[in-house]
């Protein structure tokens, strides 16, 4: 069955210094307790992958990235290739982001193009959709997020849906502090369920990992990671800190 995967984002945080100083505290927080029940994924800062992932070695925090590009090498400056950013340590990689889309003209088919090079790369991939407070607020969010789903997943085969997740941000909830409810998480995240099951069959969409996102926290995160559809999350703000990172991740055992 799915695992559960529970993944910070930590955003323009933390540079390589003070990014070793977190992992250390999160491995002190974990240690002794389980963690089996849900992997466990840190995406940083790009300048930080390869020191997070030395301070990861023989520990079960895994690495993501923020951001990929879709070409495998050439004149793109300032961008990171799928290459690049596995030799450096990175295993995951986060891909469509609100913030991406909001402040940097990410769209359905960009995020499809990095989704494929990611995969074609050798990366796992956190997918995110979510719709808009206006777009709530006219009941569009199911056509929404099944757009942003089936537009990204395009050309992506039923045999590399295996390194997808899927991450719901409704982004009305990111960095507000305000959350979906448990209820309303759990709707979208099997709609988005249904959108998969239409793409590749049961199996497959039983399978994928579905996580939630926005404003998890350590008061939160028990009730949102206790509804059938929701296999996780996708932390920001509390990713930055140690203790409320592993109350999270305690609450996926
Ligand atoms: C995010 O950035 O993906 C996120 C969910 O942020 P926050 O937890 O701070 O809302």
């Amino acid at each position: 069955m799915r695992r559960y995967v529970i993944a910070g984002n930590w955003k323009m945080n933390l540079g390589p210094k003070k990014a070793v100083e977190l992992i250390e505290a999160i491995k002190e927080e974990i240690k002794g307790k389980e963690t089996a029940g849900c992997d466990i994924v840190c995406c940083v800062p790009a300048v930080d992958i390869a020191v997070v992932a030395a301070a990861c070695e023989g520990t079960p925090i895994k690495v993501g990235a923020e951001n990929v590009h879709w070409a495998e090498k050439g004149a793109f400056t300032g961008e990171l290739s799928a290459d690049m950013l596995l030799e450096a340590g990175a295993e995951y990689v986060i891909i469509g982001h609100s913030e991406r889309r909001q402040y940097f003209g990410e769209t359905d088919l960009t995020v499809n193009a990095r989704v494929k090079a990611a995969l074609a790369g050798g990366l796992k991939v956190i997918l995110c959709v979510g719709e808009l407070l206006n777009e709530r607020e006219l009941d569009i969010t199911a056509e929404v997020v099944a757009k942003q789903t089936k537009v990204a997943l395009k050309d992506i085969t039923p045999e590399q849906m295996a390194n997808v997740i899927i991450a719901y941000e409704p982004v009305w909830a990111i960095g507000t502090g305000r959350t979906a409810t448990s209820a309303q998480a759990d709707e979208v995240c099997g709609i988005i369920r249904n959108v998969l099951c239409g793409l590749y069959g049961e199996n497959i969409a039983e399978a994928t990992t579905i996580q939630y996102g926005g404003s998890m926290n350590a008061g939160n995160a028990a009730e949102l990671l206790s509804m059938d559809n929701v296999d996780g999350g996708l932390i920001g703000g509390a990713s930055l800190k140690a203790p409320d990172f592993a109350t999270i991740i305690a609450a996926a055992q």
